[in-house]
C-alpha cells in the first residue's frame, strides 16, 4: 500500500523533533503533529525555563557574597514579572528556531491534536493521513494526587507563568522538580517549605549526596521536612491556603506546588484503535527497538517511562530514525552511565552507580569522599561545602560512579561521564593532572579511601 508519509511523528518535543529531522535528512517523507508548543516540555515548561529561573535565583547568593570581594551594592530588589517576561521572550525565540529546524529539514508540520485512527492512520484537524510508521513521542504530564483540595495546588506547568512570586510556598515531592523549584522559590525570596513523604528525599541518588544536599538546604534557611505529606488543602477566605498534614499539623501558604511525578500523555490519542499495549505503570510498552505491540507504531521519550531526560529522548529519537531509514548507522541507545544533574542550589551532578547500588549489584567497593569549602567562598561568610565522591570497584579498580554536590556540578560531571563510559579506573583518575585552582581537580586528587 502507498502511504502519504513514511513516518508520522506525534509530538514535537525533544524526541519527536530529533526523530523527524533525522528521518527527513535520511530521505524519508515525514510529518510531525504538535498540539501545544514546539520544542515540547523541555523548551516550554521544563529544562530551559527551569534553568533560567535557577540562574535568576542564584543571584541572591552572588549579591550576598560580593561584599567579601570588596563590592558594595545598593539594596537588591527582585522583580518576578521581569524575569517571567524575559523568560517568555526567550522561549518564544526557541519556538521559532524549532519551527525552522523542522520546516528547513523538509518535515511537514501540522499544528493540532493528533489522534491515531488505525495502525497506519492519524487524524489532525479533521484530516486523516496515512503513514508506514507512526511514532508516539507525546511526553508526559504532571500528576497530582487527588487529595481533597488538590484543585488549589499547582504543578510545574503553572509555576512558570505565575503572575507574582508567592510569599509562602509549600513544595510537595522529593524528586528532581521538587528540589529544583524549592531552590528557585527560596532563592528568589519566598518562604519555602519542602515536604517529602519519605525518610529522605531524592530516592535513588547516592546516600551521601542526599544527606549533603539536605544539610546545605537547611543551612540556607529552607524548611525541609521529611515524613511530611499533605492530607487536604483548604482555601481560606483571604485567598491563602491551609494545608493539613497527615500527622494533623497545619501549614499556611500562598501557593502549594506539587512535583509528585509525571504520567504518560496519552489523552485522546486513540490507542484503542490500535494493538498498542501499556506496561504496568501505564506507559507505552515497547521492545528494545521502541516498537509497540502494534508493529507499525513506535514510541520514545517520556511516554515510554524509561529515563525521563531530554538527552535520552534525543538519543531514542535518533535511534529510531536510523533504524528505520539508515539502518547501516543504527546503534542501540546505551542506558548505562547516563549522567544527570539536579539544578538545586547547590547543584547535584552524578554519573554511574551510587554506593548503595554498587553494593546491591555485588561490587566490593572503595569509596573516596571529600567535603570542602570552595575557594570562592573563603572571602565570604558563606559556609556552604562541596561534596565529591567516587565509588570504585575494589577488584577491578574501575570507577563505578562519580557524585558531586556543589557549584557547576552538572558541568563537571559531563566530562567525567566520558571517562566512565570509556572504562576509566581509579588509577586513570590518579594519573590525570588536575586543573588548578578548581573544585573539579578534587576528583583527581582523592587518594585515601574512606574507612567504612
Ligand atoms: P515532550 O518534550 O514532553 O514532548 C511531547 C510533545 O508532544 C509536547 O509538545 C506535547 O504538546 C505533544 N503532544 C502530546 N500529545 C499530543 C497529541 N495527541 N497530538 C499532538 N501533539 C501532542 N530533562 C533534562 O534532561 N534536564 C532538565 O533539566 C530537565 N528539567 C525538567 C524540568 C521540568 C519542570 C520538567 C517537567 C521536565 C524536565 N526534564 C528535564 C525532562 C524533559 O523535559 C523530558 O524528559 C523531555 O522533554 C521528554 O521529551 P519527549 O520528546 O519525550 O516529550
Ligand atoms: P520524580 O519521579 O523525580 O519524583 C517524584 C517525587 O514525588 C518522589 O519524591 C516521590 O516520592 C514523590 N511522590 C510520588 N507520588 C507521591 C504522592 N502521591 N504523594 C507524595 N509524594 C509523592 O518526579 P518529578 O515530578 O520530580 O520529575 C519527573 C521527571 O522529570 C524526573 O524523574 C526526571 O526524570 C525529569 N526531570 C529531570 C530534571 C533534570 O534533569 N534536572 C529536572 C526535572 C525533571 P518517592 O520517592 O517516595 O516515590
Amino acid at each position: 500500500m502507498a502511504y502519504e508519509f513514511d513516518l508520522f511523528v506525534i509530538g514535537a518535543g525533544s524526541g519527536g523533533v530529533r526523530a523527524a529531522r533525522f528521518a527527513a535528512g535520511f530521505g524519508a517523507k515525514v510529518a510531525v503533529a504538535e498540539s501545544r508548543y514546539l520544542g515540547g516540555t523541555c523548551v516550554n515548561v521544563g529544562c530551559v525555563p527551569k534553568k533560567l529561573l535557577v540562574y535568576g535565583a542564584h543571584f541572591a547568593e552572588d549579591f550576598e557574597q560580593a561584599s567579601g570581594f570588596g563590592w558594595s551594592l545598593g539594596e537588591a530588589n527582585f522583580d518576578w514579572a521581569t524575569l517571567i517576561a524575559n523568560k517568555d521572550r526567550e522561549i518564544h525565540r526557541l519556538n521559532g528556531i524549532y519551527r525552522n529546524l523542522l520546516v528547513n529539514s523538509g518535515v511537514t508540520l501540522m499544528e493540532g491534536h493528533a489522534k491515531i485512527t488505525g495502525p497506519h492512520e492519524v487524524e489532525v484537524n479533521g484530516q486523516r493521513h496515512t503513514a508506514k510508521h507512526i511514532l508516539i513521542a507525546t511526553g508526559g504530564w504532571p500528576q497530582i494526587p487527588e487529595i481533597p483540595g488538590h484543585e488549589h495546588a499547582i504543578s510545574s506547568n503553572e509555576a512558570f507563568f505565575l503572575k507574582e512570586l508567592p510569599k509562602r510556598v509549600l513544595v510537595v515531592g522529593g524528586g528532581y522538580i521538587a528540589v529544583e523549584f524549592a531552590g528557585i522559590f527560596h532563592g528568589l525570596g519566598a518562604k519555602t517549605s519542602l515536604l517529602y513523604r519519605g525518610e529522605m528525599f531524592l530516592r535513588g541518588f547516592d546516600g551521601a549526596v542526599r544527606k549533603h544536599l539536605h544539610e546545605e538546604l537547611t543551612k540556607r534557611g529552607m524548611d525541609v521536612q521529611f515524613n511530611a505529606d499533605i492530607a487536604r488543602i483548604d482555601k481560606q477566605p483571604d485567598g491563602s491556603l491551609k494545608a493539613t498534614l497527615k500527622d494533623g499539623r497545619e501549614l499556611m501558604a500562598d501557593c502549594v506546588f506539587y512535583a509528585t511525578g509525571r504520567r504518560p500523555m496519552l489523552d485522546n490519542l486513540g490507542l484503542e484503535n490500535t494493538g498498542v499495549k501499556l506496561d504496568k505503570r501505564g506507559f507505552v510498552e515497547v521492545d528494545e527497538l521502541y516498537q509497540s505491540a502494534e508493529p507499525s507504531i513506535l514510541a520514545i521519550g517520556d511516554v515510554i517511562g524509561r529515563v525521563q531526560l531530554t538527552p535520552v529522548a534525543l538519543a531514542e529519537g535518533m535511534a529510531v530514525a536510523r533504524r528505520l531509514f539508515k539502518p547501516e548507522q543504527y546503534r542501540a541507545v546505551d542506558y548505562k552511565m547516563i549522567p544527570t544533574a539536579v539544578f538545586s542550589l547547590p547543584n547535584i551532578g552524578t554519573v554511574g552507580l551510587s554506593e548503595e547500588q554498587a553494593i546491591e549489584d555485588g561490587h566490593k567497593v572503595h569509596i573516596f569522599e571529600s567535603s570542602f569549602r570552595p575557594m570562592k567562598l573563603t572571602l565570604t561568610e558563606c559556609q556552604e561545602r562541596t561534596l565529591m565522591k567516587l565509588v570504585v570497584d575494589a577488584d577491578t579498580d574501575k570507577v563505578l560512579g562519580c557524585h558531586m554536590v556543589g557549584p557547576e556540578a552538572g558541568e563537571i560531571v559531563q566530562g567525567l561521564a566520558i571517562a566512565l563510559k570509556a572504562g576509566a579506573t581509579k588509577q586513570h583518575f590518579d594519573e590525570t593532572i588536575g586543573v588548578h585552582p578548581t573544585a573539579a581537580e578534587e576528583f583527581v586528587t582523592m587518594r585515601t579511601p574512606v574507612n567504612r
